[in-house]
């Protein structure tokens, strides 16, 4: 995910100082229309897709391993956050001794008892 923000920042910094230059050669209406474009051209779309392909690339580390139930998991990071690593599919970093359910999950687990 942080790839994700940093290439959006890295293309911000570099769509916004050419957009201020292109002010003074363009007249207004013709430079909004570029403005707009290019942001969702350049900034808005290329993350977007780039946030989908994150998702489909780590849905099964998200949503169906031992992590994904972990209080240690984040998902948006895809990052264990006990041991700093980065779980995948056949790789638990704490070979699931250090596992805790989820906050959410204990208070479910006393409904259910
Ligand atoms: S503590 Fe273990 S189970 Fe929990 S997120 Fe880290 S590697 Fe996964």
């Amino acid at each position: 995910m942080g790839e994700v923000v940093f290439w959006t920042i890295i293309r911000t910094a570099i769509v916004l100082p050419l957009l201020w230059v292109l002010k003074s050669y363009l007249n207004v209406d013709l430079w909004w229309t570029v403005s707009i474009i290019s942001v969702y051209g350049v900034i808005i779309h290329p993350a977007v897709i780039h946030y989908r392909l994150f998702n489909e690339k780590n849905e099964e580390i998200i949503e169906d391993t031992l992590c994904s139930t972990c209080e240690h998991f984040d998902k948006t990071a895809v990052l264990c956050l006990k041991h700093d690593e980065h779980p995948t599919r056949d790789y638990l970093p704490c070979d699931g001794i250090d596992w805790s359910p989820k906050s959410s999950d204990k208070s479910q687990n006393v409904f259910d008892e």
